[in-house]
């Protein structure tokens, strides 16, 4: 995608340049004057040292201040020269553009310049036994230093640009080369956004585990996610329409029977009562299912609060038993008393009230000791609502879908006509939304155990 701004490698590149050339700059700057400096210092050195040195071969002898015949007066690059302590020279030969007259300090560095050449001065006076003296002035051309410097610094102007685009250049490849999976994942991404086709997946880079392979990975699951979400609708209107379809059929099929063939009142009220059985049926889906979008879109309007979840379970218990009775099934009761529980009481209230009302329904009518046991507890970090029967159990079939909205398993699809799948799907969501969890145990012909965990911290 082209916009007006340059592209992230453009600037990356740009960044680093920027640097780079700052960084080199900084670094021929501290290099050259270090480098002045410490020519400086070595050239003090070398002058003192020759002028030094110098005076080994001289000496008094015989009364006599004697300068040896292999004084050398010129000693590595300095010139060194002898004068008399009234300043005439004795020994050695001035630089050609060197000025013949020029004052002599004692252990002191002069600067002279003249025409093109720059002479670093270093007199030296040594007094001998007779009281006379002698001067050795040495002197050092500071351009050969200094040409050496310039010959570097020459090299440097010239190497480091080079470096420098040599250094653009591959940085430029090389970002292009990072960058060019972010190009792929967005061209994915721009496909799968255009195309409405959510089972398209970003390429997987093979052998990669860097920041863009974990981006990848995450936008994937998030893909998966919406993709199962739309699904999952798509099955939820399927499921619900088809739902509808089977007792709207019925009605219309006995309002044609009745306007057509019934002849007796007695055919008309068998037609009505089917009618009005389907009606029953249509009217418990659709109040189940408001039920159900009402719990769902309060997700994000929780009502919390604290209350006596204790209390709740025991009123929870006496309503079943209206039920219960109606099947012959015991309700049992084992509640810890003053249990304090934070959260929406109103959906907690419909979690446990659907838990009871599937162990009633699935109770098995030719046990002799049919029970529903509701049972309240806390641990350290949870409460714990268990809701047990001795019922139909489920079948391994049946078993991994029960949360599933709209599923029903076997009885329920025979026997029951207000089932519709829709109560475990709701407390599965209810549990979730207190971040809490919902295990089942169940064995088919025994019985079932339903364990829901509410974190006490809300
Ligand atoms: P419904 O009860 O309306 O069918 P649910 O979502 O409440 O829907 O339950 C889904 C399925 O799980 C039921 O159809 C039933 O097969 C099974 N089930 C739920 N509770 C129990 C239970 N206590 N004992 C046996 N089977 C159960």
């Amino acid at each position: 995608m082209k916009t007006g701004k340059s592209s992230i490698k453009t600037r990356v590149t740009m960044y680093y340049s920027l640097t780079l050339i700052f960084v080199s700059a900084l670094l021929v700057a501290i290099l050259i004057s270090s480098m002045i400096y410490q020519v400086g210092v070595v050239s003090r050195d070398t002058v003192m040292k020759a002028a030094q040195d110098a005076f080994d071969d001289i000496e008094y002898r015989d009364e006599y201040i004697q300068i040896d015949s292999d004084f050398d007066s010129y000693r590595k690059g300095v010139t060194l020269l002898v004068y008399s302590s009234e300043g005439d020279l004795i020994k050695g030969s001035l630089p050609e553009d060197f000025p013949y007259y020029t004052p002599l300090t004692n252990g002191d560095f002069t600067d002279i310049r003249c025409d093109d050449e720059k002479y670093l001065v270093y007199d030296l006076y040594n007094t001998y036994e007779n009281n006379e003296g002698l001067w050795i002035r040495a002197i050092y051309p500071e351009d050969i230093s200094l040409l050496a410097i310039r010959k570097l610094l020459l090299l440097v102007l010239i190497g480091i640009p080079v470096i420098i685009a040599v250094a653009i250049t591959a940085g430029r490849r090389i970002t292009s080369a990072a960058f060019e999976p972010i190009a792929e994942i967005s061209e994915a991404a721009e496909s799968i956004s255009s195309g409405d086709d959510l089972s398209v997946r970003l390429p997987a880079r093979e052998g990669s585990r860097d920041e863009l392979d974990t981006l990848s990975v995450t936008l994937n699951e998030m893909i998966e996610r919406l993709e199962q979400a739309f699904e999952n609708e798509k099955q939820f209107t399927s499921d619900v329409s088809h739902e509808l379809k089977t007792p709207v059929s019925v009605i219309l099929a006995q309002c044609e029977y009745a306007l057509s063939d019934v002849e007796t009142d007695e055919e008309y009220k068998v037609a009505l009562n089917t009618i009005v059985g389907q009606c029953r049926k249509m009217m418990s889906l659709i109040q189940q299912m408001l039920q159900l979008s009402r719990t769902l879109t309060s997700d994000s309007v929780l009502e919390k609060e604290y209350f006596d979840i204790s209390q709740l379970c025991t009123s929870v218990a006496k309503e079943t038993e209206i039920l219960a009775e109606k099947k012959n099934v015991k309700v049992i009761t084992d509640i810890s008393p003053d249990i304090s529980c934070y959260g929406d009481e109103t959906l907690i209230l419909r979690m446990i009230m659907n838990l009871m009302t599937n162990a009633v329904k699935y109770s098995e009518p030719e046990r002799v000791e049919s029970y529903v046991k509701l049972k309240l507890d806390n641990n350290d970090s949870d409460i714990v609502i268990s809701v047990e029967d001795n019922g139909k159990g489920i079948s391994d079939e049946d078993f991994p879908y029960i949360f599933n909205r709209l599923y029903k398993g076997d009885y329920s699809r025979s026997e029951d006509d207000t089932s519709f799948g829709l109560g475990l799907s709701m407390v599965k969501w209810i549990a979730e939304a207190h971040k809490g969890t919902v295990e089942t145990e169940s064995e088919k012909g025994k019985g079932s155990i339903f364990t829901v965990h509410i974190p006490k911290a809300g």
